[in-house]
């Protein structure tokens, strides 16, 4: 961690109503990409869980209390101060998660962006006045704060996922706990340290970093003074999770697990969808929830396309995040690669074509070649599971209605991708997937002014967008009676 310029932002406690507490337990952060120890940090257990929680809940009365430019004025200074602190930032995650560093710098602008789109949001937080049924009423709606907000957030995106769900839970009027993955708890101290520089009040953002991942989550998930549960990560611990939300009925939005169908129509620009499909899959080593899970080729330009996109494939460079011109960094841990190893191996002993990678590269177990694999078929588990590695199965299909049907054969609905010139087509299309977000002849489709959600088993409610504080608002309903008009 010497090469980070501002070394108070490597941060090793959690953060709690302002403090920086300690544990005696202690728990090794590792480089993914060498195993190093970077940092050893305290383990919070449940009770320091508790304790964040009855903060968040001290301090809300004050917080929504403000106004709205008064928190956008707050949220604004801890926009800039990310910003501002961009490269270090990036350097921590890209040494806590793996991934390139100018993918981590871009995940740290992106993160930020969310901070900045709700610092403006939350001006806006509208009520209504509807036309009453009888004239001596008046209906008025207005729209106030859930309350204390706690959170679980993967790996994969140590700061974006924290400030996506932050930022508009602090505009509302929110306060927050989030328990980051055990992974990558220093991005997350990090933004806790910056929160607090740009005068975030003590208990509205805090930080609990530990180990224990279902004793902690049985805190935020249980605890009566938690209004509402907001997670990302998987679908099977998702559905743990909402589980534990029913005792106490709280609201709860998921962010679940993908399964992104990428469809190449006989039309399509191949040399634009060639781009698209290495942005949306071998980012973060494939490691994000939107990534592509299966390419869908029509059989006219199966040949053109499968040239083109190996050619393009070969070229990516692997390497530590941190040497220049890294593309593909390591794998989270050795068992993720592993993981993608078996899927690779399964598909292949099923028929499929290796045609490109399917092994380790040589720079240790974490890393994984980019891998290409032909004659996949839908019914194979690589195009059933979520890969979350860098490997591209390629389907052939012979008509639009055999794409639709293959693309919504999976119990998810994140994103999907298609690539067409043809307009009706277009429209038809993007109608028919079942997918919370589609990319037309586009491969990068998230960024602050969107709604970020998912359909079927990838989970609820939208992050980003004017539509993202509406996960942590309560809708009030004023009835005044007595309006007698003038006799
Ligand atoms: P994961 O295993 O579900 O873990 C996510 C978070 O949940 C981590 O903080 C983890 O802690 C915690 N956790 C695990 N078991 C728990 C339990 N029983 N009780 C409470 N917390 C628990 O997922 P992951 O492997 O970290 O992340 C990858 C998944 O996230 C993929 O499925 C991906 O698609 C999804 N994802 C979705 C989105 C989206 O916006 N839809 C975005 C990013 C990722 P530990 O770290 O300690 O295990």
């Amino acid at each position: 961690m010497q090469n980070i310029t501002d070394q108070a932002l490597v941060k090793t406690e959690s953060y709690i109503d302002g403090h920086w507490v300690a544990s005696t337990a202690k728990i090794a952060v590792c480089n993914p990409a060498n195993g190093e120890v970077l940092v050893n940090i305290s383990d919070a257990n449940p009770e320091i869980a508790e304790q964040a929680v009855v903060a968040a809940s001290k301090a809300l009365a004050s917080w929504s209390a403000k106004s709205a430019q008064q928190r956008s004025d707050i949220l604004r200074k801890w926009f800039e101060l990310m910003i501002q602190h961009q490269d270090d930032l990036g350097r921590i995650l890209t040494l806590e998660q793996g991934k390139p560093l100018a993918e981590a710098k871009g995940e740290i602008a992106y993160g930020a962006s969310f901070i900045e789109w709700f610092a403006e949001e939350g001006k806006r937080v509208y009520g209504d006045v509807i036309p009453a049924p009888s004239g001596d009423k008046r209906i008025l709606v207005i729209k106030q704060p859930v309350g204390v907000v706690a959170a679980i957030t993967p790996w994969n995106f140590p700061n974006a996922m924290i400030a996506r769900k932050a930022a508009a839970a602090l505009a509302a009027g929110c306060t927050f706990v989030v328990r980051p993955a055990t992974q990558t708890p220093l991005s997350a101290l990090a933004m806790a340290e910056l929160a607090s520089r740009a005068g975030i009040p003590a208990g509205v953002f805090n930080v609990v970093v530990g180990e224990d991942a279902s004793g902690l989550g049985k805190v935020l998930t249980e605890h009566p003074l938690v209004a509402k549960f907001t997670f990302t990560g998987s679908t099977g611990v998702g559905k743990k999770l909402i589980a534990q939300c029913a005792s106490t009925v709280k609201k709860v939005s998921m962010e679940l697990g993908g399964n992104a169908p990428f469809i190449v129509f006989d039309d399509a620009d191949i040399d634009a969808a060639v781009q698209g499909a290495l942005v949306s899959k071998y980012r973060n080593a494939g490691q994000t929830c939107v990534c592509t899970n299966r390419i869908l080729v029509q059989r006219k330009v199966h040949k053109a396309f499968c040239e083109k996109f190996i050619a393009a494939v070969q070229d990516l460079k692997v390497g530590d995040g941190l040497s220049s011109g890294t593309q593909i960094g390591p794998m989270i841990t050795t068992k993720a690669a592993s993981d993608v190893h078996e899927l690779v191996q399964q598909s292949i002993a099923l028929g499929a074509e290796l045609v490109l990678g399917g092994r380790r590269a040589e720079q240790g177990d974490n890393y994984y070649l980019p891998t290409v694999l032909t004659n996949v078929t839908n019914d194979m588990p690589i195009a059933n599971n979520e890969i979350f590695g860098p490997v591209s199965p390629i389907i052939c299909f012979d008509d639009e209605s055999e794409a639709i049907e293959l693309a919504n054969a999976t119990e998810y609905g994140l994103a999907g991708y298609f690539y067409s010139r043809n307009i009706g087509r277009i429209f038809r299309v993007a109608e028919s997937l079942d997918f919370g977000m589609i990319g037309v002849n586009e491969g990068a489709i998230s960024n602050a002014a969107a709604p970020f959600g998912g359909m079927k088993q990838s989970g609820n409610g939208r992050e980003g967008s004017r539509y993202g504080l509406d996960d942590y608002l309560e809708i009030k309903y004023l009835c005044l009676g007595g309006m007698e008009s003038h006799s």
